[in-house]
């Protein structure tokens, strides 16, 4: 199956053009960010690695994981972030391709958010990159997540960049206009890629 790996910035639209794949045109999608929340469930053995790695502290008191904590020692520093990932994405890789191997279509998107960040790209055999300036971003973010600019900026900041994420594109889909006009752009992303799985039959 042919595996479009979807990314973007924070407050791109992943989610807005997931949706539409999925629901309009019936395209299946996985998506890493679920997958990884998953992981990290009570009893799952990634949320007990990370237990040990970062301390028990890392749970609230009915064992979940403490996001805001975690984000505290693994983002002081890069050894801290480079273990959290070396317990996750191994785990988030080998069950994106189980999900994957069963399913059955023409092709998936598999959205992965950090796709430049952690160089997953040896999932993928294209990369659609939903594109959109950064002070367009930060105006969506703030406005959803009733955030400050400043918090705004700082997670941008954190961050791939803007020409970071366009070099990894094979397709680039613009969504900084009204949200109706994606439905054209998308419907011929969609012929680009059933055709492009049908000549991997060939
Ligand atoms: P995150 O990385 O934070 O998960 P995302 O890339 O999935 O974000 P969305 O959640 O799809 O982004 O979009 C961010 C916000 O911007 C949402 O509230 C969405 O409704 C809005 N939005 C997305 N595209 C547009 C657009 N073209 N015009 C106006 N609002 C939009």
């Amino acid at each position: 199956m042919l595996v479009v790996g979807l990314t973007g910035g924070i407050g791109s639209g992943k989610t807005v053009v997931s949706d539409h794949f999925a629901t309009r045109l019936g395209v299946p999608v996985i998506d890493t960010d679920l997958i990884a929340r998953e992981l990290v469930e009570p009893g799952q053995p990634a949320l007990a690695e990370i237990a040990t790695e970062f301390g028990a502290e890392c749970l609230d008191d009915r064992g979940h994981l403490d996001r805001v904590r975690l984000r505290e020692q693994v983002f002081v520093n890069q050894v801290g972030r480079r273990r959290l990932e070396a317990i996750l994405h191994p785990r988030i890789r080998a069950v994106a391709r189980q999900r994957i191997a069963a399913l059955k279509a023409p092709y998936c998107l598999l959205v992965i958010p950090l796709l430049a960040e952690t160089g997953m790209t040896e999932l993928v055999d294209r990369v659609l990159v939903v594109d959109t300036p950064e002070a367009e971003q930060i105006r969506r973010v703030i406005a959803r997540d009733q955030i400050n600019e400043t918090q705004a900026r700082r997670i941008l900041a954190a961050q791939a960049s803007r020409a970071q994420r366009l070099a990894l594109a094979d397709e680039v889909l613009e969504n900084f206009g009204d949200l109706a006009k994606l439905a054209l752009p998308i419907a011929d992303l969609h012929r680009h890629y059933l055709r492009l799985a049908a000549e991997r039959l060939l």
